[in-house]
């Protein structure tokens, strides 16, 4: 199926996803790469299942583009591990910036808008620089699976999105992470060496930014450590663009 139809058609993505869940991970991988070329890229905040997928497409020699959204409120071990990967995985991460500065936004927006208006905060530091980068993809690839959370449980290996309303413009979103689970992402992990966020050592089971992230610890909902103390379950750049019809 080619990309074009893929991009037009909710139907031929439903198909293409039928088959897609019945390959193995690299074929998975492959398939992007092929089809859409470096219009097909990873992007990662380098929790576990991002990191399978990137050695499983070195390993396959693929080469596609990783990206991260870096908002400036990131942990440092967080920005370590991605020079660490640079260099354990031979590849270039791209980092992704919001357009305001931390004192921009400050003085637009008041002092710790994390604190205060978190949707904003995501909307500015999140949302709005991935729809940037997501403007020259047709395919974006996600760790995404079912099992981190409930607002996560209906994830399909391939999605179709109205990414630009006005534009219709549609995006693929892969996420062959989606049927992996937590115990199946770090056993390849460790069975690989590959480097992971240490914080993941000390009771964080999914790491976004400093202001927002706390330890979870065992069971439940792996994301319960993320924005606590607000109903906020998501930033918003996995539920930001409306499901096609
Ligand atoms: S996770 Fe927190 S600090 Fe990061 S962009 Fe969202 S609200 Fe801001």
């Amino acid at each position: 199926m080619n990309s074009a139809t893929l991009l037009e058609s909710s139907e031929a993505v439903l198909a293409q996803s039928e088959v897609l869940s019945r390959a193995p991970l690299a074929d998975v991988l492959r398939w992007a790469s092929d089809t859409f070329g470096d219009r097909a890229a990873i992007g990662t905040s380098f929790q576990g299942a991002g990191l399978v997928m990137i050695h499983h497409a070195v390993q396959a020699g693929l080469r596609l583009p990783v990206f991260t959204l870096d908002t400036g409120l990131l942990f440092p071990e967080t920005l370590e591990l991605s020079s660490r990967l640079e260099r354990f995985f031979g590849c270039r991460i791209e980092s992704v910036h919001p357009e305001l500065s931390l004192d921009e936004q400050a003085r637009d927006f008041g002092a710790g808008l994390w604190n205060t208006r978190p949707d904003t905060c995501c909307l500015l530091r999140k949302v709005e620089p991935l729809k940037r980068r997501l403007n020259s993809l047709s395919v974006w690839i996600t760790g995404v699976r079912q099992e981190q959370s409930e607002s996560r449980s209906g994830a399909g290996i391939l999605e179709r999105y109205l990414f630009d309303p006005i534009a219709e413009r549609y995006i693929l979103k892969l996420n062959p992470m989606a049927a992996w689970t937590r115990d199946a992402v770090w056993e390849y992990i460790h069975e690989h060496n590959i480097p992971y966020n240490p914080l993941h050592d000390k009771g964080y089971r999914s790491i976004g930014c400093g202001p927002c992230t706390r330890p979870s610890g065992d069971g439940g909902d792996e994301r319960a450590g993320r924005w606590t103390g607000f109903e906020k379950t998501e930033c918003g750049i996995h539920t930001f663009l409306p499901a096609a019809s």
